[in-house]
């Protein structure tokens, strides 16, 4: 599920504005030679539709007029549709602003075709062309063609945060049983980890984190012990060492509890 403020971050990026500042629908149309202007729906009441980005990951529609956050979300969504249904498609184009798309099978005289894009006049990515239906029947097993590592991530996420142990082997046959298609072992392998990023963020950033991370534990609970150790590797970067803590509460709990004491091992008293 995404929220509104997903988008707002994306319209905030400046190269993104002036990449839609250098396009738009009229000329969307003249930049792609392979496609007929004239098989688009062009919208033109839409410069103040709502945005509803709200859409089911899980079941994605993607007919004409819908509106997804951006062109990546909705080739998600056509990539998701694609696999439910046991199809495949061939990118024609993607960029920033549009994502075309015709079924693998055009050759063989299947029609359906899938375009969509951004705009000035609206926030989001806007389906304008999805369809007519495939006429290619089955392809009796999309995985290899359609499920990317970045498709299984997606699936991962939710899997993964009920049970983080999960190998990969495990989300293999568990992501095959449950889609019925054949999916290569290394994109579920790769999927795993990028989906483990997008849980708790990536090995470099949380590394990064750490001098913020002790200076709020030494100004929450004062008293307490807190080293961070680094060292150089052999490219002179900076690299982590060490973490010690001890709370103060821990270190008071510890004096208070235990005897002054002198032990003594086994040694040589020579
Ligand atoms: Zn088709």
């Amino acid at each position: 599920m995404y929220s509104d403020t997903d988008s707002l971050v994306t319209q905030s990026d400046s190269s993104y504005d002036s990449d839609l500042a250098a396009s738009s629908d009229s000329n969307d149309d003249c930049s792609d030679p392979e496609f007929d202007p004239n098989g688009e729906v062009v919208d033109n009441d839409d410069e103040y539709d709502p945005p509803p980005f709200s859409y089911d990951v899980d079941d994605p529609i993607i007919d004409v007029n819908v509106v997804f956050p951006d062109v990546d979300q909705c080739k998600s969504a056509v990539t998701h549709l694609t696999i439910l249904h046991d199809h495949a498609f061939e990118i024609v184009k993607k960029d920033k602003s549009r994502f075309r798309a015709k079924c693998k099978r055009a050759d063989q005289g299947c029609k359906w075709t899938f375009f969509a894009s951004t705009s000035p006049k609206y926030i989001g990515c806007k389906v304008k062309t999805s369809g007519p239906k495939h006429t290619c029947g089955s392809f009796n097993n999309c995985g290899e063609t359609m499920a990317s590592n970045k498709w299984v991530a997606k699936r991962a996420v939710d899997l993964l945060r009920d049970d983080p142990e999960m190998g990969p082997k495990d989300l293999h046959s568990m992501l095959q049983k449950k889609y019925s298609i054949d999916i290569p072992y290394y994109r579920v392998y790769r999927g795993k980890y990028k989906a483990m990023d997008t849980i708790y963020g990536k090995w470099d950033d949380n590394y990064d984190l750490l001098p913020t991370y002790q200076a709020e534990l030494l100004r929450v609970v004062s008293g307490s012990i807190v080293e961070l150790d680094t060292e150089k590797d052999d490219n002179d970067d900076l690299c982590f060492s060490r973490f010690f803590v001890a709370l103060k509460p821990c270190i008071d709990g510890f004096l208070q509890g235990c005897r002054p004491y002198i032990a003594m091992d086994a040694t040589h008293l020579t």
